[in-house]
């Protein structure tokens, strides 16, 4: 059987894996690189008995080699969530510029086409709300949260030289807060901070006051609308996102109410360049890829929760690495 090939970097993270379901699952021959230093191969080992299905660990900001053809690649390796950039901000920093440049090397030599995950990071602290494509973000360079921001946004500089300068076919996804099964319990990230607070039985923690902004995607979206704009012919960046927004605070209620928990909120000091606001523009994603999220927050946080509450007490407690 002549499958098309795909490799996806980062394949044992939260998104990588659910890509690899996907495309597995859609009959493509998949390798996976991953180099485990925010992921997990529990979130991939079920595939593992399949002939299509191949693993390679490797740190991609070393020389990447596969042998055979490619057809696709999907750049998703890198830290994603603020603690796990914060504690290794020299490999965030390497492998959005470093991996990249060895990943658009590698669709180069084997005539594939890359998607690379840019994110709404390369926003920052926007001052245009909600966030179109069009707007060039607002960034501190220098900030703590610089090493994944700029590595971000110097990976869409490359990637498009690389478009520009050697006719390479490319894809940019601009990916807004996402959520579901597999995220890691202790990454740090709200979702997965507030469910195992609570199930924990330990007051949720806001920080700041509470009146910072996100909007919340579920994975399956997520996912539908990368492969999407993977398939299409569309080569600036798209927003993928759901845009449907929330207060911290409100969302810290929400869960208090979703898991039943008798515990409060807590406020503690806001991180440093923290966005005070954040909603995808998703016109473009509407318009090229006839896309739209369609699980809402409440049928995605069941699943998410249940998800959560199935992990052995040991995972529950297990501090940040
Ligand atoms: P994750 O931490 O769960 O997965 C990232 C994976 O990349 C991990 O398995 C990690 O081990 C691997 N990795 C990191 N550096 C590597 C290297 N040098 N070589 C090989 N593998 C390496 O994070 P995620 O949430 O799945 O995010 C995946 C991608 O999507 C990232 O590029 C992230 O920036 C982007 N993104 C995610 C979100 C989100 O809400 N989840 C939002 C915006 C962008
Ligand atoms: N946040 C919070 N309590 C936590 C973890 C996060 O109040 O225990 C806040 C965080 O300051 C941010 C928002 O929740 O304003 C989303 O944080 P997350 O790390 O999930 O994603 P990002 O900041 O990258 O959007």
């Amino acid at each position: 059987m002549n499958r098309k090939r795909v490799l996806i970097t980062g394949a044992a993270g939260f998104l990588g894996s659910h890509l690899c379901d996907k495309f597995i699952a859609e009959d493509y021959h998949v390798l996976a690189m991953d180099n485990l230093i925010t992921g997990d191969l529990k979130n991939i080992e079920h595939l593992f008995q399949l002939e299509q299905f191949e693993f390679y660990h490797h740190d991609v900001t070393k020389f990447v080699h596969v042998a055979g053809d490619l057809d696709y690649i999907l750049h998703f390796a890198s830290p994603a969530s603020p603690i796990d950039y914060l504690k290794i901000p020299i490999q965030t920093l390497k492998v959005g510029s470093l991996g990249t440049h060895n990943l658009l090397g590698l669709a180069k030599e084997k005539n594939a086409r890359i998607l690379i995950a840019s994110t709404s990071e390369v926003y920052g602290d926007p001052l245009v709300h909600p966030q179109t494509e069009e707007y060039y973000g607002n960034v501190n360079t220098i900030g703590p949260r610089g090493v994944y921001d700029e590595a971000k946004r110097f990976q869409e500089s490359i990637t498009m030289a690389y478009h520009r300068f050697h006719g390479l076919e490319t894809r940019i996804v601009r990916i807004f807060n996402t959520y579901g099964p597999r995220m890691r319990l202790n990454d740090g990230r709200v979702i997965p901070a507030f469910i195992g607070q609570a199930l924990r039985g330990e007051d949720l923690t806001i920080f700041g006051d509470g009146s910072q902004t996100r909007s919340f995607c579920f994975v399956s979206d997520q996912i539908e609308g990368i492969y999407k704009l993977l398939l299409s012919d569309y080569v600036e960046p798209v927003n993928i996102g759901n845009p449907y927004e929330i207060t911290i605070k409100d969302f810290a209620e929400e869960i208090i109410k979703l898991t039943g928990t008798s515990q409060k909120v807590i406020y503690q000091d806001l991180p440093k360049d923290d966005p005070m606001q954040r909603q995808p523009d998703i016109s473009r994603a509407k318009e090229v890829l006839g896309w739209e999220p369609l699980v809402n927050r409440q049928e995605g946080m069941k699943i998410t929760y249940n998800y959560f509450k199935s992990l052995s007490p040991k995972e529950l407690t297990k501090k940040a690495h």
